[in-house]
């Protein structure tokens, strides 16, 4: 066979040559050891939290050594296409500040190393098809879908492994230039096939995540061109990595099983392998046992869960990083006021064992990284979340910015300040109580406080209460209206000798703190009280006299 007629007959508007291509995207010029690295979603219309997580490993290896992190498009395969869907990928990674330098953006592409959406590279990947094909590496296939189907019968039936290779690989390899020219002169479509060796051989890969990796080497027919001459997944990745320089191939060990392939084909373009990092499979804690997170189960493996929960952008990474690094956690108990992107990831601290997702954790590192913020911090990034998902809220807060800022400053001022935000979307419940329009009574009154004595309580309190009384000056009036009402000032009193009194302090500031924000559970009366205002609370107050 003339494999170079085969290549023209085939590719007849292919003109330039793998060298145009390497002068094309020429080595990039960057300082030793800068890693590029890029993600490569799929415009699926879901991005996931996986999604992140890759990206995040990519964008620090890439910034921590002044290299170069890119976006590519990977919309090789059409039937899973979804209008707006790169928008949407776009979107949600800069909504995390996950900052490309190169790349597919909102508006065209960004970079010279371009085009970074897949289907624009057709004309690329056919160079490097058409220098297969003269190689004699390459053929087209035209078995059609009942064959296929046949062979994949066949194959169940003996027990033997699926795909074209061997025996199955006979009738399409054996065809002659002429009938290969009459089925295309016929219209029948086709495929293009590496033609991979019959071996025994064994590869090995490096993989910075999960050591050595050992499999046999490809030995299957596998496909390079889809019959819209649209490269599958395996091809582009290997063009495509090679041409846009990368240095590292960060993804889903799910492409594990498909590294001989994309072995096979760096070896025989002759083109150095990237350093590749399989990162674990996401996973929750179940029943005990630990499983998959699955699309249709979990709302949280979706990242647009995380921002309709009101989840906070640095939150998110903190916890990512959690799960990434094993020395994160220690790192920020050690250094609190840093951004997190001062931490230095390492691909060497990353366990290979599945990442656990646990929503637990996030919500107290959340709670930690809020509880960091500033009070008008926390109300710009409460109100920009507001803003787009709770309108009555937004109101509100732009309504009383003031009074809202200094509610998220109770409780912040002593040793142990307090941490009470988890996500925006509980702080619209936890700080409700802060305004009229949202207060409401969820707690009962202690029982040991009758009805009688309560009214008499409050009507004693709003008497004597001043509202330029100090923290402590107004606990003692507390404490003296307690002990009048027989109750105890002291807690411990009450537990020692519970006949001598009708109960205790902590009933009695029970039934303000219900009154004044609706809970048993709240920060600080006074401080509350002071938030809130003279008229406000006894107002609230007042209902109880
Ligand atoms: N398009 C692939 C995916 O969505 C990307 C894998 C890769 O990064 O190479 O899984």
């Amino acid at each position: 066979m003339d494999f170079n007629a085969l290549a023209e007959l085939l590719f007849p508007e292919t003109t330039q040559t793998r060298d145009d291509m390497e002068k094309r995207f020429p080595k990039r010029e960057l300082p030793e050891n800068a890693c590029v690295t890029r993600i490569g979603p799929s415009p699926t219309g879901f991005v996931h939290l996986g999604n992140l997580y890759n990206a995040i490993i990519a964008e620090r290896l890439a910034h921590q050594s002044d290299g170069v992190f890119y976006l590519r498009i990977e919309d090789t395969d059409n039937k899973r296409e979804v209008e707006g869907a790169v928008e949407t990928i776009i979107n949600s990674m800069a909504f995390y500040d996950v900052l490309f330098d190169e790349g597919a953006t909102s508006d065209g592409d960004k970079g010279n190393y371009g085009p970074y959406r897949q289907r624009q590279r057709r004309e690329i990947y056919h160079v490097f098809a058409k220098w297969l094909v003269g190689q004699g590496l390459a053929y087209p296939c035209f078995l059609t879908e009942d064959e296929l189907s046949a062979i994949r019968e066949e194959q169940e039936k003996n027990k033997e492994n699926p795909g074209i290779y061997g025996k199955y690989a006979e009738k399409s390899r054996s065809l002659t230039l002429e009938q290969i020219k009459e089925n295309i002169a016929a219209g029948m479509p086709w495929v293009l096939r590496y033609r991979g060796v019959e071996t025994d051989e064994y590869i090995s890969v490096n993989d910075a995540i999960r050591g050595k990796l050992e499999m046999p080497r490809n030995n299957m027919d596998f496909v390079l061109l889809k019959s819209d001459g649209i490269p599958t997944y395996h091809f582009a990745h290997v063009v495509d990595d090679h041409l846009m320089r990368s240095t590292h191939v960060i993804r889903g060990d799910e492409w594990i099983s498909s590294l001989p392939m994309h072995v096979e084909l760096f070896r025989v373009f002759g083109w150095e392998m990237p350093i590749y990092c399989h990162t674990a499979t996401l996973q929750k804690l179940e029943n005990g046992g630990k499983r998959k997170l699955s699309k249709r189960k979990d709302p949280e493996l979706s990242l647009e869960f995380y921002q309709q929960e009101g989840f906070y952008q640095a939150a998110v990474w903190e916890f990512l990083l959690t799960i990434l690094n094993s020395n994160f956690e220690e790192w920020r108990i050690a250094d609190p006021d840093s951004s997190y992107l001062d931490f230095k990831f390492s691909l060497d601290k990353m366990s290979n064992s599945g990442a656990l997702v646990d929503l637990d954790k996030l919500n107290n590192i959340s709670k930690e990284v809020i509880g960091r913020m500033k009070p008008s911090e926390v109300y710009e990034k409460w109100l920009g979340w507001c803003e787009k998902y709770n309108a009555q809220f937004a109101e509100l807060l732009k309504k009383y910015p003031e009074r809202t800022k200094n509610a998220l400053g109770v409780g912040k001022s002593g040793n142990n300040p307090r941490k009470d935000i988890t996500s925006w979307k509980q702080a619209c419940d936890f700080m409700s109580f802060y305004y009229d329009e949202t207060f409401k009574i969820f707690d009962e009154m202690p029982a040991e406080v009758d009805e009688a004595t309560r009214k008499l309580f409050f009507e004693k309190y709003i008497a004597g209460y001043d509202h330029s009384d100090d923290q402590s000056a107004w606990f003692e009036k507390v404490k003296a209206i307690t002990e009048e009402l027989g109750f105890a000032a002291k807690p411990k009193d009450y537990k020692k000798n519970p006949e001598q009194y009708k109960g205790s302090i902590v009933h009695i500031t029970n039934m303000l703190r219900i009154a004044l924000t609706g809970h048993s559970n709240a920060p600080d009366i006074w401080e509350i009280s002071h938030v809130l205002g003279k008229e406000l609370s006894e107002n609230r107050l007042r209902k109880w006299a």
